[in-house]
């Protein structure tokens, strides 16, 4: 199966008329910007139309004070977007356009979907056209198909139905704003206040950052819809259970972000603690990886006693390596990112501290690197249990070919990245940091089993199926009566 991955970053606002959404955008995707580094873009709707502004590039590469200023309305969503293999692509950047004979609608998607494939052919066959090869598209298609034959509840539900995997989902038709969050809840998105308004994101950090107030989580299988600064919430489907990606503590978030009821920080000071009580070992210092170790690292240091000290600094104006395509790259950017402070190396046993080993290219060169200014010992600690299976569903991970864990048991992996031990986090250790039941996170990447059904993976338990919605539901929003969807609205692209 050819993997897109749609490692990405979202946010919409709902404003009261007066009020600059694209401004607030601008911001938020700025606190965002650690979710995608590829492209950025918004579009807001002026009360007439939509307007968008989209590039390639990091959110102060794509807009400008001008552009900001340019992009009028009280309406809009915004999205950033992670660089992937074979998706680089400026027809890949969002928020994307469809139109149709009912409308034009705008689209921002955290998440990847595991039927777009079919679901693609099966809109060709009908005879839409593509513009890129995001599944992301694909929902817009779907969308904009049912509200030719739905009002827009109905519409949305019908969508619902139709697809398969991970999707936080920021939709402009008109100028309301629509948030969907998958039944499975797999990709994060809340809910704040802001003054004279309401944002959605993907991490609350974007509402910290707009000096809002986190409501709560968009709850899974949730629809809102805003409208003038208000909104309606619909629970439209409800999963027995939900399939959270663990990686988004692992990894992803930032650890200022509550997700799913769980600031990232203080997950992230349990795994480091569980992780020195799983594996304890003598040394001299705690050392983390920049940036993505430094909090397991704490919490290793505070439970086993072992100084924290650091023995790499890390160069913050360059990308992180994974987003560079092709090995070499990799490798050079590795060294570039990375050096020793010597003193506090030297000589020394260390206690080595990163969230995940991937490919092992990562660890191997950073050991090597330590061993070279003269460390003792190198103990790698590791705050993820070990990644034997790629994911599907919106982590740009690898193929099960390159991951190293994949092949190789722990001993495997301690001698490829040149370790004196190698300790991962256990799964129980894992679930238990993060304090939400096993059956409601998503451990694919970790077990090789997955919440919804991928060709030739096993599966754990299955998205709902048509059969399983919820019909009384269905009848209250078919009483709500049609939007006004049906006018059609003109569209005008800014992209330079
Ligand atoms: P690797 O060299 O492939 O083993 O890369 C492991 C390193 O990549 C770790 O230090 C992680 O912090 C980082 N990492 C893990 N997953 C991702 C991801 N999805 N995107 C970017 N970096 C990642």
């Amino acid at each position: 199966m050819t993997l897109l991955h749609e490692e990405c970053g979202v946010v919409g606002v709902s404003f009261k008329e007066e009020s600059q959404a694209a401004l607030t955008l601008y911001y938020a995707l700025y606190a965002l910007q650690h979710r995608g580094q590829e492209s950025a873009g918004i579009t807001v709707h002026d009360g007439m139309q939509l307007w968008t502004l989209k590039d390639m590039g990091m959110v102060p590469d794509v807009f400008n004070r001008r552009d900001i200023q340019r992009l009028k309305g009280h309406t809009g969503i915004g999205h950033v977007r992670y660089s992937t293999t074979g998706g680089s692509k400026i027809e890949n950047c969002q928020p994307l356009h469809v139109s149709s004979k009912s409308g034009t609608i705008a689209i921002a998607h955290n998440g990847n979907l595991v039927n777009s494939k079919e679901l693609r052919c099966e809109l060709e066959r009908e005879g839409r056209i593509f513009l890129s090869e995001s599944d992301t598209e694909v929902i817009a298609h779907l969308l904009v198909k049912e509200l030719m034959h739905y009002d827009l509840e109905d519409a949305i539900q019908e969508l619902i139905r139709r697809l398969i995997g991970s999707y936080s989902l920021v939709v402009l038709v008109d100028d309301k704003l629509i948030v969907i969050r998958d039944p499975l809840g797999i990709k994060p998105m809340c809910l704040g206040r802001i003054e004279n308004g309401f944002v959605v994101a993907s991490e609350s950090v974007a509402i910290d950052i707009l000096n809002g107030e986190l409501i709560r989580d968009i709850a899974p299988g949730e629809v809102l819809i805003f409208s003038n600064g208000t909104y309606e919430s619909r629970q439209l489907v409800k999963s027995k259970n939900y399939a959270h990606c663990v990686f988004e503590y692992i990894y992803f978030a930032r650890p200022d972000s509550i997700i799913d009821g769980e600031l990232v920080y203080n997950v992230r000071m349990r795994i480091g603690q569980t992780l020195s009580e799983e594996h304890p070992v003598k040394a001299d210092i705690v050392s983390p990886v920049p940036d993505s170790g430094i909090t397991y690292a704490i919490g290793f240091s505070k439970k086993s006693g072992i100084d924290y000290m650091e023995g790499l600094m890390k160069n913050r104006y360059i990308g992180r390596t994974f987003i560079m395509p092709g090995q070499d790259m990799r490798e050079t950017a590795v060294r570039l990112k990375l050096n020793t402070i010597k003193p506090n190396i030297e000589g020394k046993s260390i206690v080595l501290v990163d969230d995940s080993i991937v490919r092992g290219t990562t660890s191997r060169r950073i050991i090597d690197l330590m061993r070279k200014s003269g460390t003792k010992e190198v103990h790698m600690r590791v705050a993820s249990p070990p990644i034997i299976s790629p994911c599907y569903l919106g982590i740009d991970m690898a193929t099960r070919e390159e991951l190293v864990a994949a092949h190789k048991a722990v001993k495997g992996v301690e001698a490829v990245i040149n370790a004196d031990s190698l300790g991962y986090l256990s799964i129980e250790g894992l679930v238990r940091s993060i304090g939400i039941p096993y059956d409601d996170l998503c451990v694919g990447c970790l077990t090789g089993v997955y919440p919804v059904e991928i060709p030739g993976e096993r599966c754990a338990k299955r998205q709902l199926k048509l059969s399983e919605f919820d019909e009384p539901v269905k009848k209250e929003l078919r009483s709500l009566g049609s939007s006004k969807f049906n006018e059609p609205i003109k569209i005008e692209n800014l992209k330079r």
